[in-house]
């Protein structure tokens, strides 16, 4: 399914404006939900990746349950009518309002990420005369990006508790009169596309979970987190990520004890493929080298390829002029305010529409007001 553009309805609205297509979002939904079903897997939706209120409607309707990693999430989840027993909350800092705001709302789980983390919540659920059901959030040592073990550098790694503690976690655990662990909780990264990543990431589970059983931690939640990648190159002909193949790596190789259930935490695999950034061309202008785009779209709209120099497909949607080459910039007051550098275009001239596509994770939620810009309105395909 690829994304139409209604140009006629774009005339219409102010630029820069966040486009979702919610056709491609229903699909994507439909898709995780029956491939995740397959397996009896939860998911929740990671909702840092993008909260406007018309994909979290979808995603509700949907049946999905909610990751949080603040409290201003938690809250956002349970204002747009998210059921608080399928919302979990991780987060290396949680303040003490957020504990208490996620103990008050009794929501599924909160993933802890250190010792004196839970002893906070031990004594905040204490007050209120509360358990709290939590996962431990370990730190797997598992490399999203190159599939190897680190073995050293752990320390520095602020995420989640280490292996060496595990141990001690659990025992603390037990003692923690409010404090009911319920599962381990894991999360290696972000933009991962190969599977092999998430293998190793099984069999490191499958470690502990061996390790729980041994020790007679009963634990029900196996939380292996997100991560699934898209493909930024190809938005049309790969709208989807093969989320057959994701789920089943996970059903081939992990290896569960009975009454233990699967959660799983995406956000960019759900939304980026929905959205495309729309901006206007405001300049042509050409250099003795090289010619400039100037768009009216900037760094504090999309912030992503001048912060990890990701690549968004960039289209003319308004021109079928043969190919020039253009450099697209926004107006922001930073070099790094640049979308794409030599970039194959239909000739564009002052007016055209430019997408930037994939742009539904992390696009709308990391965006800014700096240089005192207006925030991107949402325009929907329906
Ligand atoms: C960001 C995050 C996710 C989602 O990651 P994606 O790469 O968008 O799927 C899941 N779990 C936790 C704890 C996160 O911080």
């Amino acid at each position: 399914m690829a994304t139409r553009f209604p140009l006629e309805r774009f005339a219409q609205v102010e630029t820069p404006f966040y486009y979702y297509d919610l056709d491609v979002l229903r699909l994507t939904l439909d898709t995780v939900v029956r491939e995740a079903a397959k397996h009896d897997f939860v998911v929740h939706y990671a909702v840092k990746a993008n909260a406007n209120p018309r994909l979290l409607n979808e995603i509700r309707q949907a049946g999905l349950g909610i990751d949080c990693v603040s409290g201003g999430e938690v809250r956002c989840a349970l204002e747009h009518g998210f059921d608080a027993k399928k919302i979990v909350f991780a987060g290396v800092g949680k303040s003490d309002w957020e504990i208490d705001l996620a103990l008050d709302a009794d929501i599924e789980c909160l993933n802890v990420e250190s010792i004196p983390e839970m002893e906070v919540i031990n004594e905040r659920a204490m007050a209120k005369g509360r358990v709290a059901d939590i996962c431990l959030r370990v730190n797997p040592n598992v490399d999203a990006h190159t599939h190897q073990y680190i073995t050293t550098g752990m320390e520095e790694n602020k995420f989640g508790i280490g292996l060496w503690e595990v141990e001690a976690a659990c025992r603390r655990a037990e003692e923690l009169p409010c404090i009911n662990l319920v599962g381990f909780h894991f999360h290696i990264g972000s933009q991962i596309t190969d599977m092999s990543a998430f293998q190793v990431l099984c069999t490191r589970v499958n470690e502990l979970l061996r390790w729980a059983e041994e020790h007679k931690i009963n634990l029900s939640v196996v939380n292996v987190g997100g991560g699934l990648g898209v493909d930024y190159e190809h938005p049309d002909e790969m709208p989807l990520p093969d989320f057959a193949d994701y789920f089943s790596t996970f059903a081939r190789h992990l290896e569960l004890r009975s009454g233990q259930q699967v959660h799983f935490e995406l956000g960019r695999s759900i939304v980026a493929q929905c959205g495309s950034l729309v901006t206007k061309v405001l300049y042509v202008k050409k250099g003795q080298k090289k010619q400039f785009a100037v768009v009216d779209a900037g760094m504090n709209d999309l912030i992503r390829p001048a912060l990890y120099h990701a690549y968004h497909k960039i289209e003319n949607i308004s021109s079928a002029l043969p190919v020039e080459k253009y450099d697209v910039v926004g107006p922001v007051c930073e070099s790094s305010d640049c979308f794409g550098k030599e970039i194959q275009l239909p000739a564009v001239s002052r007016g055209d529409l430019i997408a930037l596509r994939s742009a539904g994770a992390y696009g709308e939620t990391m965006a800014s007001r700096y240089n005192l810009r207006k925030f991107a309105q949402g325009v929907y395909s329906d």
